[in-house]
C-alpha cells in the first residue's frame, strides 16, 4: 500500500492529468477527461474538483485513477477505456473490435430519418460494427425491419449486446459483404459506413485511431478503394425495390468517382451531403 504522504489530493490528480496528457490533448479536453474519469470510476460529480480540491484520494482510488491515466497516456481512446459511447441518444457498448462511432455517422442517421417516412420498410446495414446505425434507425423508426451485417464475429457480438441493452429488435448476422449471395428478400434501403481510408492516409491520422481502432474497419486496398461500394451497388441492383435507396458514408477523396460508379449501376439520381466539417461525406442514391 502506498505511504500516506505519497497519496494525491484531487487537484494533484487533475494536475497529473494535465502534465501527462499534454502532448496528446488540448487542455480543455484533458480537464474534461479527468472529470469523466472520476465520474466513471467513483461517480463523483465534476464539480467535486472545484469544491474539494484538497480531497485526499484513498490508495484504492489512486490506483484506479492512475490506471485510467496510464491507458489514456498510451493513446487509448477514453470510449474504449469506459467501453461506452453515446450515439444518437443511445448508450452503446464499444470495444476495440469496433470503430468508435463518429459524428459524421450520426449525421448519416439523421439524414436518412429526414428523408424517409416512418412507414414499414426493410433496411439492411452492411459493415455495422457496433450496430450504431441500425440501432439508431430502429430506435427512431420502430416499424422498420433492420438487419445488420458484419464480417467480424466480435463486432456482431457487440452489436447484439447493444440491441439487448437498448431493447431494440434488430437482426445481427456475421456476413462478409464481399461474399454476399443474392437474397430473395427485397430491400427498401441499404445503408453502410464501410472501410474507406487509404493506407497512404495513415500519415495524417491520429495515434489513438491507428494504434487502437480495428484496421479491418478502416482501411481499403490502395489500388481498389471503391471495393465495398461496388459490392453495395451490385447488391442494390439485385435486391432493392423500385426506387429503393442506398445511403453511404464516404471518403471525400472519391466522391465524384462514386457518383460515376453509382450511375454505371443504374443509380442515376443522387444527392451529396457535406459533413459538419464541410467535407463531402454522405451520398444518397436512388435506383431508377
Ligand atoms: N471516418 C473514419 C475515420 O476517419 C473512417 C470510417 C471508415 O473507414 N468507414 O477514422
Amino acid at each position: 500500500m502506498a505511504h500516506k504522504n505519497t497519496l494525491m489530493q484531487l487537484i494533484e490528480l487533475r494536475d497529473a492529468y494535465r502534465t501527462q496528457l499534454e502532448s496528446l490533448y488540448q487542455k480543455e479536453e484533458i480537464d474534461d477527461l479527468c472529470k469523466r474519469s472520476i465520474f466513471y470510476l467513483f461517480e463523483w460529480e465534476p464539480i467535486k474538483i472545484g469544491l474539494e480540491p484538497q480531497y485526499q484520494l484513498t490508495p484504492a482510488e489512486q490506483i484506479a485513477a492512475n490506471k485510467v491515466l496510464h491507458r489514456l497516456k498510451s493513446g487509448e481512446p477514453f470510449q474504449y477505456i469506459i467501453q461506452q459511447v453515446n450515439f444518437c441518444g443511445l448508450d452503446l457498448i464499444v470495444s476495440s473490435a469496433v470503430l468508435i462511432p463518429r459524428p459524421e455517422t450520426s449525421e448519416l442517421v439523421e439524414w436518412i430519418l429526414e428523408n424517409e417516412s416512418r412507414q414499414p420498410k426493410t433496411v439492411f446495414d452492411f459493415c455495422t460494427g457496433s450496430g450504431c446505425i441500425a440501432l439508431a434507425l430502429k430506435s427512431a423508426s420502430p416499424n422498420w425491419k433492420l438487419k445488420a451485417f458484419d464480417i467480424s464475429t466480435n463486432a456482431i457480438e457487440i452489436a447484439e449486446k447493444n440491441a439487448e441493452k437498448n431493447k431494440l429488435d434488430i437482426t445481427c448476422e456475421v456476413k462478409d459483404i464481399l461474399a454476399w449471395k443474392k437474397s430473395k428478400e427485397k430491400i427498401d434501403i441499404i445503408v453502410s459506413n464501410p472501410p474507406y481510408v487509404l493506407p497512404s492516409e495513415k500519415e495524417k491520422m491520429h495515434k489513438n485511431v491507428l494504434d487502437f481502432e480495428p484496421e479491418i474497419a478502416l482501411f481499403v486496398p490502395e489500388n481498389d478503394p471503391l471495393l465495398f461500394y461496388r459490392k453495395l451497388f451490385e447488391i442494390g441492383t439485385q435486391s432493392l425495390k423500385d426506387k429503393g435507396k442506398i445511403y453511404i458514408e464516404i471518403n471525400p477523396l472519391y466522391c465524384s468517382a462514386l457518383v460515376s460508379l453509382g450511375n454505371s449501376f443504374g443509380f442515376t439520381e443522387f444527392k451529396i451531403k457535406k459533413d459538419i466539417f464541410g467535407k463531402e461525406r454522405l451520398l444518397q442514391f436512388i435506383l431508377d
